[in-house]
């Protein structure tokens, strides 16, 4: 067992003094393959009040020094790829070959798309005889969950030092290794002692702490809604900017003269990508009405196909869900469900002796004030389900608690464009598009406050300050 008892404060590694030991299980094994020592409240004392030192110095500091002390951190996290995979893969579930590309080549890839980014990012501009600046906000707490490590922590930690802030980052206390080895990257990049600093453990003690934090400015938080609300409810008493990153209940809108097979293939393959645990994956299907059966027919005919096993295994599709506990929760979901009158399709693949799995379904018969069709399941499910009047489709896409993503399936015109700017949701993709990670990425409702991704993640650590001049 590999021990991680080190968190990373004021420009150098430093002993944790938190009461607990924490364990990294490997989700397909289940067995506990490290461990590492919590921080204490001390340790975020002391965490924050380095990141506040640096402040000063770190904001002064001209945006092209910043952008290169971010190539540099870029350079050292590639030397990691290997490792990151390994541990992520372990971690997390998802299959190697899967893992070295989404959960460690594309982060990898962001960190400079953010510092080419800040290169062309307009940090100072006139309106008339004003000055406009756009000024680093402040010690930023950067709080993360477990499904895509390296990318949510790039995704903050990034755009944050670029803009000039200086971070304290909490990573999930299930999948912190990561975390661990950026530090190790910041060090040998060489950033001043105390622009980005590293503690490790649970949210409820050391995330909430950050949270409550006065010297913290502000809060940028990815996780459940429900963390979510709290986080924010502590954040507003003190007044602090947050930035959250929250669940999503995402919809695919197939209308009429949609290519049926080719929206089926793609929404299953996202909804299942990560056995279900992406944020933004399609969860609901909405089909024409008529269409339910051929529906049915070609998502069954896929689910055999989603091989589940050892994610070190190249043949593996689809790997295990994080922990027993999720794997409980997702089941419970499917078994609700069920019992309410919804059914499965089609002959989903065995299960592996040992490891959190749980098998890719679809469900049919499902109406959509089922908990299964509201709520985010975070496993391997989809539903599909029928709609009359495209109006009807709109309404069903829009009408959940949530607005991250959607997806709309149709005929390259004017016509399905218009529906795809209808749909509340941060991301919007039409016939399949890919994923662009120089966009904007967020959410509406419960979905979180603020945006990710490109130009729109730098903007979430400035704030624009206007210097009128005098004639
Ligand atoms: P989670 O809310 O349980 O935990 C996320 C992080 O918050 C962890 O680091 C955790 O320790 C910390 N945390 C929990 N309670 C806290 C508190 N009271 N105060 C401070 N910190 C606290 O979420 P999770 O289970 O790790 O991740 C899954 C969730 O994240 C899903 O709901 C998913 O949709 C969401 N998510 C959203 C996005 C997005 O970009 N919108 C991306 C990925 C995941």
């Amino acid at each position: 067992m590999t021990p991680f008892k080190q968190l990373f404060i004021d420009g150098a590694m430093a002993p944790a003094h938190g009461a607990d030991d924490l364990p990294v299980t490997d989700s397909f094994t289940e067995e506990t393959f490290a461990s590492y020592r919590s921080a204490s409240l001390a340790d975020v004392d002391a965490a924050v009040a380095a990141a506040r030192r640096a402040f000063a110095g770190w904001a002064a500091t001209p945006p092209m020094e910043r952008v290169a002390a971010v190539r540099r951190i870029a350079a050292a996290v590639r030397e990691q790829s290997e490792a990151l995979t390994t541990a992520i893969s372990r971690e997390v579930g998802m299959p190697r070959k899967l893992a070295a590309r989404i959960q460690v080549g594309a982060p990898i890839a962001a960190w400079d798309m953010y510092a080419d980014l800040a290169v062309a990012f307009e940090w100072e501009s006139r309106i008339g005889h004003s000055l406009v600046q756009q000024v680093a906000t402040g010690v930023v707490a950067c709080i993360t969950p477990w499904n895509y490590p390296l990318h949510q922590i790039t995704g903050k930690i990034a755009p944050a030092l670029l803009a000039g802030c200086t971070v304290v980052l909490k990573p999930s206390e299930l999948a912190p290794t990561s975390a661990f080895l950026l530090a190790e990257a910041v060090r040998q990049a060489g950033l001043p002692a105390g622009v980005f600093n590293l503690v490790h453990g649970t949210g409820a003690e050391v995330g909430e702490a950050l949270v409550r934090h006065p010297d913290v400015d502000m809060v940028s938080f990815t996780g459940s809604t429900r963390a979510g609300r709290h986080i924010a409810a502590i954040a507003g008493d003190g007044i602090k900017r947050v930035a959250l990153e929250l669940g999503g209940k995402s919809a695919a809108l197939v209308l009429p003269g949609a290519d049926l097979a080719a929206a089926v293939k793609t929404t299953l393959a996202g909804c299942m990508l990560n056995s279900g645990q992406t944020c933004s994956a399609t969860t609901r299907l909405l089909v024409p009405r008529t269409w339910l059966g051929a529906a049915e027919a070609a998502a069954a005919d896929l689910l055999a196909a989603l091989r589940m096993g050892d994610p070190a295994d190249g043949a593996t599709r689809l790997g295990p869900l994080i922990s027993k506990a999720q794997q409980r929760k997702v089941e419970g979901l499917i078994a609700e469900a069920l019992a309410a009158g919804a059914r499965t399709l089609g002959s989903p693949p065995e299960l592996p002796p040992h490891g959190y799995f749980v098998r890719p379904t679809v469900l049919a018969d499902v109406t959509p004030g089922m908990a299964v069709a509201r709520d985010e399941v975070f496993g391997p499910v989809l539903v599909l389900i029928g709609y009359d009047e495209v109006e009807d489709g709109i309404a069903l896409a829009n009408g959940t608690d949530y607005g991250l993503a959607a997806a709309v399936w149709g005929p390259v015109d004017a016509a399905t464009l218009a529906v795809a700017r209808r749909l509340r949701a941060g991301q919007v993709d039409i016939n399949g598009a890919p994923f662009n990670p120089a966009a904007p990425f967020g959410g509406f409702k419960q979905s979180g406050i603020g945006r990710e991704n490109g130009r729109y993640g730098i903007d979430e650590f400035v704030e624009p300050v206007s210097i009128q001049l005098p004639a």
